[in-house]
């Protein structure tokens, strides 16, 4: 059966890109065809300033909100990387198999490192090496397939990169393998600034729709979304990004196609509307399962302790053998 590994990092409350991107193909397509795992990587949220109190609250929020998306513990395995170990062992090889040119190029690394340096922070030497361990993630369940959104193709890539030269260099190890990258809703962009992407951040921006947002706050976002001084509703990402994304975000919503939907409106603010109203709809049975979940946090402490046993079995061996390969 093809496995499948991905993740999610509790660095900030997760968005409607994290969702359309990558949580509900993980829990409508992935884990009923596949031995699927999906893991809130806390340990990746250490790569950048951070408040420990917060970082435990976003880590259950997420693995919450993943149980509210639909993923389910009798069908895939949900859990927190720290919980299992294997993680960080194996990151370390990894780290004796990569080099430091190749985790320089990622670009990742080249933006997130340069806001920090900007801000008169410094950059935690982990952040360049996050690549790594996100490899490890991967690569200690001999996954075949890791389902990301296209910000995370170059991991990926270096992931597929590090599992050919360890098994050259010490013998067959590891699985290579693929990223598979959703249809639609890829790149879900900023409504303030559709160039840039609809990512977790620190501020509750305006361009940014959380999951957790009351209906009346996605309605605000989503009316005041920026879009341009055309009047007629075309899709062209290139040139008109923010009714491009308005027309992804609605498809993604409703299981349309962007070009077609494009055809039926003659404003932006019917656009608008409709968009605002889908997403709405989207949330609100999410919405209902997060507050049933939080009522309950006994049971999502016994999902989050079962998938963690779970994953620590399927990992293990694995990573012996590495280290057993390696001279160890
Ligand atoms: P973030 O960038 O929000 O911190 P993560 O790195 O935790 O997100 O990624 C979780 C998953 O969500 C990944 O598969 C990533 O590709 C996907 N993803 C994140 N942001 C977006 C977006 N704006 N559009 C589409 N997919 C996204």
């Amino acid at each position: 059966m093809t496995r499948i590994f991905s993740g999610i990092k509790p660095t900030g409350h997760l968005t409607l890109g994290n969702y359309l991107g990558a949580v509900r193909r993980w829990a409508e397509v992935d884990q009923h065809r596949a031995d699927a795992l999906f893991c809130v990587v806390d340990l990746h949220a250490l790569t950048v300033e951070h408040d420990p109190a917060r970082v435990r609250r976003l880590s259950r929020q997420a693995a919450t909100l993943l149980l509210a998306s639909g993923l389910d513990p009798e069908l895939c395995t949900v859990y927190l990387q720290s919980h299992v170990d294997e993680h960080a062992r194996l990151s370390y090889l990894l780290e004796c198999v990569a080099t430091d040119g190749e985790m320089r190029r990622m670009i990742q690394y080249k933006e997130k490192s340069a806001r920090e340096r900007e801000r008169g922070g410094s950059v935690r030497l982990s952040l360049l090496t996050y690549p790594v361990l996100m490899a490890a993630d991967i690569l200690a369940y001999g996954t075949d397939e890791v389902p990301v959104g296209e910000d995370q193709t170059q991991h990926v890539e270096l992931a597929r990169d590090l599992a050919v030269r360890f098994n050259q260099r010490y013998g067959h190890t590891f699985t290579v393998p693929r990223a598979a990258r959703p249809e639609v809703a890829a790149r879900v962009m900023n409504l303030q600034d559709p160039t840039s992407k609809m990512g977790k951040s620190d501020d509750f921006g305006p361009g940014i729709v959380y999951l957790l947002d009351e209906p009346e706050t996605v309605r605000k976002k989503v009316m005041r979304a920026v879009t341009d001084s055309g009047r007629d509703v075309a899709y062209d990402p290139e040139d008109r990004p923010g009714v491009a994304n308005l027309l992804e975000i609605l498809a993604a919503c409703t299981d349309g196609e962007p070009e077609k939907l494009a055809g039926a409106y003659t404003s932006y603010g019917a656009l608008k509307k409709d968009t605002a109203e889908a997403v709405v709809e989207v949330l609100r049975p999410l919405q209902e399962r997060h507050r049933a979940l939080c009522a309950d946090p006994a049971y999502v402490d016994g999902v989050l302790r079962d998938g963690a046993g779970r994953a620590r079995a399927m990992a293990r061996p694995r990573v012996d053998a590495a280290y057993r390969a390696m001279g160890l």
